[in-house]
């Protein structure tokens, strides 16, 4: 059976750095490195190897990445099709445990978390859209249409390799329709509520997947209330909101997204001339506008995207939360959310804690929720933990 391995190379680490393997950790970093033997290209599958000359993994190995080694087996097992394969199906047939009925729009790979070094794939009704993070996964591309076929029923798959990330890893965009074509309407189901997606040309691929049990959550508080619901993309914490009765106001500085968003009200019958869409910079929006509001939700895209960027983002946190805060009307609700991979849960409390007091404002945390079921956390990798969120209510 055809194997991916380059099994001339070996890879071996510094004295004592083996360290981190043995804890399951599934990225070698440059500096753990002592040598390497023998020839290879970027994105091969490689076998790393102690001082001692050890096994301890295997994994994709790129030179151009300060993540120099992408574990993906602890084991000396094959790296094979059946070894991808089997990895997809088991992700898959665990989604399908866990998801909630009335659910067709799912994260199905949640690359490290599911120990897919590089791989994301998402599923829309049926559509698949898939991600490439790794040279490792950016090299074995061209099997990936055959390894998805023989896991999942679907006539469409499109991939959406995009974002900053991509140069750190050395790999280029590629967007790109895989098979069928892409239908001109398609609508999702989440907990009930239909969705229109646009997997070709919305963010993403198409849809803030992670929010899922957050537009529940924060529907349940919603009944009769005023709602403003900033960063709104396509509406759907006010469509959830709204379907309870809440009066939504959706802000975003996306022109497009607010587009979907009423076209998202209407696909759940509700009228979207009794709601307000403010196409805004949300700053300009809470700086201008002076009303309160029972609930706020706050999900901005994320301010920090590597690690230098933490001071400077963590100081727009403060401001948006600040600016926020001071809308909730009291004994309201706030919702606020970080999906930046690099701030802590400590920070991101601390950053809360710095706008209550600028704010002077009591502020209570009533919730903290992480990623939903289908964005698991390797529980070796923290660092695939990226999505927080604080209930606060505001007194
Ligand atoms: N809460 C949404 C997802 C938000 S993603 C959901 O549940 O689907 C972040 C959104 O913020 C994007 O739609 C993007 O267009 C918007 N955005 C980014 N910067 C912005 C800004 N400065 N002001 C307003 N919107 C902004």
């Amino acid at each position: 059976m055809k194997s991916f391995e380059n099994s001339a190379v070996k890879v071996f680490l510094k004295k004592g750095r083996e360290k981190s393997v043995k804890n399951f950790h599934p990225w070698i970093f440059s500096g753990a490195i002592e040598r390497i033997t023998g020839e290879f290209l970027a994105g091969d599958v490689v076998s790393l190897f102690s001082q001692g000359g050890g096994f301890l993994a295997k994994g994709f190995i790129n030179p151009q990445s300060q993540i120099r080694i992408r574990i993906l087996s602890f084991l000396e097992e094959p790296i094979n099709p059946e070894f991808f394969i089997g990895r997809i199906s088991d992700a898959y047939q665990f989604r399908k445990r866990i998801l909630p009925v009335r659910t067709n729009a799912f994260r199905v790979v949640h690359g490290d978390g599911d120990c897919l070094s590089g791989l994301v794939i998402d599923t829309y009704n049926s559509v698949l859209v898939i991600q490439i993070f790794s040279k490792g996964m950016e090299r074995l591309r061209p099997h990936l249409r055959e390894w998805m076929e023989s896991v999942f029923d679907s006539a469409v798959m499109v991939e959406r390799t995009e974002g900053t990330s991509l140069l750190e890893e050395g790999i280029p965009v590629n967007k790109e329709i895989i098979k069928g074509s892409v239908p001109e309407e398609l609508h999702i189901e989440e907990n009930g509520m239909v969705f229109k997606v646009d997997v070709w040309n919305g963010q993403k691929t198409g849809f803030y997947l992670d929010q899922r049990d957050n537009r529940q959550r924060m529907a349940v508080w919603s009944g009769g209330k005023k709602i403003l619901n900033c960063f709104s993309y396509s509406g759907g914490f006010s469509v959830a909101a709204a379907l309870k009765g809440a009066i939504t106001v959706s802000v975003d500085v996306s022109e497009k997204a607010l587009e979907l968003a009423r076209q998202n009200f209407g696909l759940n019958g509700l009228n979207p001339a009794e709601h307000r869409f403010e196409a805004q910079d949300v700053f300009d929006f809470l700086q201008n506008n002076k009303e309160q509001f029972e609930i706020v939700v706050l999900d901005p895209p994320a301010f920090i995207k590597k690690r230098a960027q933490v001071p400077r983002g963590a100081r727009a946190y403060k401001e948006i939360n600040r600016l926020a805060m001071a809308r909730v009307q009291t004994n309201g609700l706030m919702l606020s959310c970080s999906c930046s991979a690099h701030l802590s849960w400590d920070l991101f409390q601390k950053i809360i804690f710095a706008a209550a007091q600028e704010s002077r404002r009591n502020v209570q945390i009533i919730g903290r929720y992480g990623q939903p079921p289908d964005h698991p956390i390797n529980i070796y990798h923290p660092e695939g933990e990226y999505l927080k969120s604080l209930l606060l209510r505001i007194i």
